[in-house]
């Protein structure tokens, strides 16, 4: 398999280029060449697999043999997944009322991120200790994805790692799972701005191709392919779990930010899987507006709410959606994301809006006071809690009754989120996190009205120089 920027000016890239990559040169996102087709007869076959072993067969896909062979992939798998915290990786829950909870936190940090970054951290490893070398991992977060990089690679040798956190943005346990490393090759900074503002800087480095080669720089945001490929396992796992028998359909209900994880599900779709994609979103509705009616255009700034780690402005990933949706014409995608990225706003033409809507196909926008009632509604009839951004996908079947097979996914531990357990009435859940508020912590400032770009290349540029005195 080779990959391609979305814009067209890359092709023919191999897995460890991408994976070793954030933004693709001209500014696009990187894609395989083509979409492998599942046949009936390897769908069936498929379905008797354990979680791990989806991903292995996933991965081959998407990495040739020649790049890492059968045995060494497997393994670096099977010891990525080793840590979660239940050996089926994945588990679903099935409450009452057809609410099957897809429970995707049972690793370390208690989100789904940890599912794609503890694999994408081995692969990376693996690269790095056949090449002899060091990278610099640059990553601003919402919540989760910085918790779960940091674990995905605290303590490795050839990897330091640099997180930019929203201030106050976060819940209380995001933070300290982040602040309380103190790994020598782990950089935190908590930033006065939104997750948005705080991707600026970021993209700016990553725009200096000086900067990126000279410190091998790279992103491991839902950005970086890597990530997408291990996510795609999860919708196959998923299906095989809920369908009555393969090849029945099964509707699964994605929490949705920074469109990730439904890629993922967009992507096990067009490889075959029967599956139909819906969105649910908070007020941070761009997404929804986008499957709605084609309009992908900036909200005027961030809205915080319960489901904070879907607090974004700009969810990156649409451009791989589109990208799908027009079948990978590179100049159509180019046009639509450079009319997006100067005007901040575009409309999806309405072809590829129709295609759009055969892969998702519905969306709804649910408010904080929804997300609450859901989870005290879903915790009186079940006495199960579910995580605020869990609830928006549970909203949806309140909403839109249907006799179809449903799962929803859930992308967070509610241990993660007090604050919101907290108003929907429930009484405090730990899961194991209540120790972190006695660890030390360590971090850096990144104020308003500094320079956040200077900054990070000054940190960049002394991470390197210190490494070469450590080697
Ligand atoms: C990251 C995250 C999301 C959003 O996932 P995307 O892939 O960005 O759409 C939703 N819920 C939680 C808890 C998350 O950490």
């Amino acid at each position: 398999m080779k990959y391609c920027s979305t814009r067209g000016q890359e092709k023919n890239l191999t897995f460890e280029e991408v994976l070793f990559s954030g933004y693709a040169k001209d500014g696009g996102l990187y894609m395989p060449e083509f979409f492998p087709s599942i046949r009936n007869e390897e769908l069936e076959r498929w379905s008797k697999y354990s979680y791990p072993e989806l991903v292995f067969a996933l991965a081959r896909k998407f990495i040739d043999e020649e790049e890492i062979s059968c045995a060494v992939l497997n393994d670096i798998i099977i010891s990525s997944l080793k840590r979660f915290r239940i050996p089926e990786v994945v588990r679903i829950e099935k409450l009452k009322g057809g609410i099957n909870i897809i429970e995707l936190f049972h690793g370390t940090t208690l989100a789904f991120k940890d599912l794609a970054l503890s694999v994408v951290g081995g692969l990376i490893d693996h690269y790095l200790s056949q090449r002899n070398k060091h990278i610099i991992i640059l990553i601003g977060t919402s919540g989760d994805t910085g918790s779960a990089a940091i674990e995905g690679v605290r303590g490795r040798k050839g990897i330091d790692i640099v997180v930019l956190l929203p201030d106050g943005r976060c819940s209380m346990i995001q933070e300290l799972q982040m602040t309380t490393v103190t790994e020598d090759n782990v950089h935190v900074y908590k930033v006065e701005g939104t997750s948005d503002d705080l991707d600026e800087p970021i993209k700016q480095c990553f725009g200096d191709q000086k900067l990126v080669s000279k410190h091998n720089l790279i992103s491991i945001n839902s950005i970086n392919w890597g990530r997408i490929m291990v996510q795609v396992a999860h919708f196959f796992f998923s299906y095989y779990q809920l369908c009555s028998n393969v090849g029945a359909p099964v509707e699964i209900v994605v929490p949705t930010g920074a469109a990730g994880n439904i890629t993922a599900g967009c992507i096990a779709k067009k490889m075959g899987l029967p599956i139909t994609l819906v969105a649910t979103v908070n007020k941070n509705d761009i997404i929804s507006r986008a499957i709605d009616k084609g309009d992908f255009s900036l909200n005027s700034s961030v809205t915080q709410t319960l489901a904070s780690a879907m607090d974004i402005q700009n969810p990156y990933n649409v451009e791989r959606l589109i990208y799908l949706c027009c079948d990978g014409d590179v100049e159509r995608t180019r046009q639509i994301m450079d009319e997006f990225e100067s005007k901040d706003k575009v409309s999806i033409p309405d072809d590829i809006l129709h295609t759009l809507q055969e892969l998702i196909a519905d969306s709804m926008v649910v408010s904080d006071t929804a997300i609450t009632t859901t989870m005290k509604t879903v915790y009186a009839e079940n006495k199960y809690v579910l995580c605020p951004h869990t609830a928006t996908a549970v909203y949806y079947h309140h909403q839109r009754n249907s006799d179809a097979i449903r799962g929803f996914i859930a992308t967070a531990s509610p241990a993660k989120f007090p604050e919101a357990v907290a108003k929907a009435d429930i009484s405090p859940i730990t899961d194991g996190v209540e120790h972190l508020q006695d660890l030390p912590t360590k971090f850096l400032w990144m104020r308003k009205g500094e320079d956040w770009h200077s900054i990070l290349c000054a940190k960049i540029e002394n991470i390197t120089k210190n490494k070469d005195r450590k080697v």
